[in-house]
């Protein structure tokens, strides 16, 4: 981390009284936000923070976001959901500058750990070397350009990030139809890459989808490496109460972490709020936790619980649809038809079943999970361009759906 040594202290202290009053407000209670300990917000003081002689406009909001101290790799709990990403945003936070994924982009639903995962990159950096790390989001990152485009200072805005040694911008998506802040953050983003500074991006959808983005900067956010957080797998959630109860403090058996596990499927914050319902409901009503007490704090999470369709039947009905035998699909076949219905199949596993890439790979005879990325891709770009496929897919879909009622 960026140590300010005491003789520079009298010039930090006085650029301070020149920085944006919503950067000095930011509130002390969240973990690591006390006013300017900031590295890069110091930074900023320190080498491009103009005087108040030179201008008093501040060109910033406020220079980024704090990272929350207890989103740590150790905290992240691994499953076959999330193992792909975790494994290249380890690689970044212990390598910064020195891999090949760069940008790492994450995407995933919502609540399945992007913030967590990305912030978790920020706070391994900040902790192992002196690399300069700055966390903001699409929304914090445009108010900032804006005010630089106010105050005529994009400039000094554009050195500034240009000087960040990991830029990590959270939610991406909401850059759609910002034309003006996607050229700054296109001239960003090529100073950076260009001098080997790593990005990381986080997105709720596939960068396919992201509609209202220029072409050239999509492109520049697939240009690294793409990685995709699933809905967590029944053992995984399983992991996560464990870990996140003993947090807590809260002991609760096995089989009763097993039952919410069954019934919470959607996120891990669900998972997360329903162990805060039922600490709230043992410690201020004093109650006991048993099932009784889930089955109330689960609500209307219990009502949900129709099947999903077994990736089996998926398979099957694809293949029947297409007209190729399952057996070839399982195979190693490249022959046109047989790889459609195998794409076909691992695109509506992965649109119905919940199964992680990995799973659905192993029930294509053991295809990996990034052929599964692959095949869901080309799948979707095909019905984009091709309106009879996308006609035959939704006779599958329905198919899928009457066959399972
Ligand atoms: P997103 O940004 O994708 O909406 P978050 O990163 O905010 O999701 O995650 C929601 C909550 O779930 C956070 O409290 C986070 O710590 C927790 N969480 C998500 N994934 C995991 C995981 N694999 N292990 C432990 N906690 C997780
Ligand atoms: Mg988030």
């Amino acid at each position: 981390m960026t140590s300010v040594n005491n003789s520079m202290k009298p010039d930090y202290q006085k650029a301070s009284a020149h920085l944006p009053d919503s950067a000095e407000k930011r509130p002390a209670s969240v973990p690591g936000t006390e006013p300017l300990s900031d590295p890069a917000t110091r930074d900023y003081l320190l080498n491009v923070a103009p005087s108040a002689s030179e201008s008093p406009d501040p060109f910033f909001v406020a220079p980024g976001l704090p990272l929350n101290g207890s989103y740590t790799f150790d905290r992240f709990i691994e499953g076959d959901c999330n193992q792909f990403a975790r494994s290249a945003a380890l690689a970044i936070a212990q390598q910064p500058r020195h891999t090949t994924f760069n940008p790492l982009l994450i995407y995933g639903g919502v609540g399945l750990g992007k913030t967590h995962l990305i912030q978790a990159i920020g706070n391994h950096v900040r902790q192992h070397s002196n690399y300069k790390v700055l966390y903001t989001s699409s929304d914090h990152f445009t108010s900032d350009y804006m005010q630089s485009l106010r105050t005529n200072r994009n400039n000094e805005f554009a050195a500034f990030y240009g000087d960040i040694d990991l830029l990590i911008i959270d939610d991406i998506q909401f850059f759609s139809n910002r034309e003006k802040t996607q050229e700054g953050l296109f001239h960003i983003f090529n100073i950076l890459h260009q001098t080997g500074k790593q990005i990381v991006f986080s997105t709720d959808r596939a960068p396919q989808e992201m509609a209202g983005v220029a072409d050239r900067l999509l492109s520049r956010f697939q240009g690294g490496l793409v990685a995709d957080l699933q809905q967590p797998e029944l053992e995984t959630r399983i992991a996560i109460l464990n870990r996140k109860a003993n947090d807590q403090g809260i002991a609760i058996p096995y089989a009763f972490i097993e039952f919410i596990a069954h019934h919470v499927k959607n996120n891990v914050r669900e998972l997360e709020s329903v162990l805060i319902r039922l600490l709230a409901h043992a410690t201020l009503h004093r109650r006991e936790i048993d099932i009784p007490l889930i089955r109330e704090v689960l609500g209307e999470l219990l009502i949900d619980t129709r099947a999903k369709p077994a990736v089996e039947e998926i398979r099957r009905i694809a293949c029947e649809y297409l007209g190729v035998s399952e057996d070839l699909v399982l195979g190693r076949g490249r022959k046109r038809e047989i790889v459609q219905a195998r794409h076909v199949g691992m695109y509506f596993s992965k649109q119905l079943t919940g199964h992680s890439l990995a799973t659905i790979g192993r029930y294509f005879g053991g295809k990996d999970h990034s052929t599964v990325i692959h095949a869901c891709r080309g799948v979707e770009n095909h019905m984009e361009t091709d309106p009879n496929f996308r006609q035959t897919l939704k006779r599958i879909r329905r198919e899928i759906e009457i066959r399972h009622r």
